[in-house]
């Protein structure tokens, strides 16, 4: 028997923490790490966060469940929030980023359907893509290694290279019901998409009736200096799917779309049992009170700029081991030169924790609330793990 009950889906890293203080993490054995993944950029304001305890305490001595049958306490306020910060005017509460996916995958199909057209149920996706590991979001993802041994993919998926706007527009056909992507590829390597695509996007998305989708699961909620990615490029979507971020680590997820495009999704076309969940609810008002307060995403910006500036510099001084820095806010990558699993290892034992990701990156995504003292020690464990890689290459090269 292995030592673990649990499911062997992930590759761990041996570590256990006990506890977090802002954007530390203790270990059970008392080491502390300076976390910049924030899990997966879900932690968006640290660990404890004082207000986000309170509201979760509070609202957990109230009450816990009512089922979807009744208002969710909370859940009116903050869909009324989201709605008024963004393009949106109308939300679905989910409890993972996944479900967010399939709820904007069916309001999308919902609505062609609707409209009168059936057969319109295609969503194309992008290469690269991550939308998360249902049997639908693996076939939107397109990913093969996320799809071998779990039957035949889902049908209504076409996929074409990110940037590629001759590929879609050939692609694109009475089927298609939506276009889906991330400004940001996160999982795919923080691949920026290109203002400019965005907008044909939009222009394609309008000639054809098809809707818009963004996925933001991972750039939203601040991470990138904005509350959404989006709005760098002032190119609004149709519909939207959230979460991660959003819950500040209480597990949570949402689908935003406009009243057009969600007239499709009348009492009976879905539901959840947990999503809009109360304590969910009350830890997502908590979040919004902190990141819609005033500067705050001004400061999220700067530090942002500060980090990148700082990483660019830590590329410059490790061309063996480094390439390049990519992203926005404080959605960073490290493009390596060495393999990025290797680097986040020694990242690791510098007492500092990031992200791999595809396309040999390395992502930096610590917690909004990090510090310019912060990121200065951060920077500083970065580049020991840097330096030692590069002993370690020079090592190889002279047993060569
Ligand atoms: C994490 C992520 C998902 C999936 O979210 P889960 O909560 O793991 O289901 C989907 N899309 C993007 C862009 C993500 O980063």
């Amino acid at each position: 028997m292995s030592a673990s009950a649990l499911f062997g889906t992930y590759a761990r890293s041996g570590l256990e923490f006990d506890h977090g203080e802002g954007v530390w993490l203790v270990a059970s054995d008392g080491r502390r790490f300076l976390d910049c993944g924030s899990g997966i950029a879900v932690n968006a304001l640290g660990h404890s966060h004082p207000h986000l305890v309170e509201a979760l305490k509070a609202q957990a001595e109230k009450l816990w469940h009512t089922s979807n049958l009744h208002s969710p306490p909370g859940g009116n306020r903050l869909g009324s929030r989201l709605a008024e910060a963004t393009f949106a005017d109308r939300v679905f509460f989910t409890n993972s980023g996944a479900e967010a996916m399939e709820a904007a995958i069916k309001t999308a199909r919902r609505y062609q359907y609707d409209k009168g057209h059936p057969d319109r149920y295609h969503i194309v996706t992008f290469e690269g893509a991550f939308h998360g590991r249902t049997i639908a979001t693996i076939a939107a993802g397109g990913q093969a290694k996320y799809m071998e041994g779990f039957g035949p993919k889902a049908p209504g998926f076409d996929q074409v290279p990110a940037g590629d706007l001759e590929a879609l527009k050939e692609i694109v056909g009475p089927q298609t019901a939506a276009i889906a992507i991330e400004p940001i590829q996160g999982e795919g390597g923080i691949r920026e998409i290109p203002t400019e695509f965005l907008r044909q996007l939009r222009k394609l998305c309008d000639d054809e009736g098809i809707l818009l989708i963004f996925d933001e699961i991972q750039t939203g909620v601040g991470r990138t200096g904005k509350l959404f990615a989006h709005e760098w490029s002032g190119v609004m979507p149709d519909i939207m799917a959230v979460a991660k971020g959003i819950g500040g680590g209480f597990p949570m997820g949402a689908c935003l779309a406009t009243e057009e495009a969600s007239s499709g999704m009348v009492p009976g076309t879905h539901g959840t049992t947990f999503g809009g969940n109360p304590l969910a609810m009350a830890v997502g008002n908590a979040v919004l009170d902190v990141i819609l307060a005033d500067e705050f995403l001004d400061t999220v910006k700067s530090k942002g700029l500060n980090f990148k500036q700082k990483l660019a510099g830590l590329v410059d001084g490790h061309p063996d081991v480094l390439e390049e820095v990519r992203g926005s806010g404080l959605m960073l990558g490290l493009k390596c030169v060495v393999p990025a699993g290797d680097f986040v290892a020694m990242a690791r034992e510098q007492g500092l924790l990031a992200i791999p990701a595809g396309d040999n990156v390395v992502r930096i995504m610590p917690p909004l609330t990090i510090s310019d003292e912060e990121i200065a020690e951060a920077v500083k464990r970065l580049e020991a793990a840097a330096t030692s890689l590069e002993q370690t290459l020079k090592l190889e090269g002279a047993a060569e």
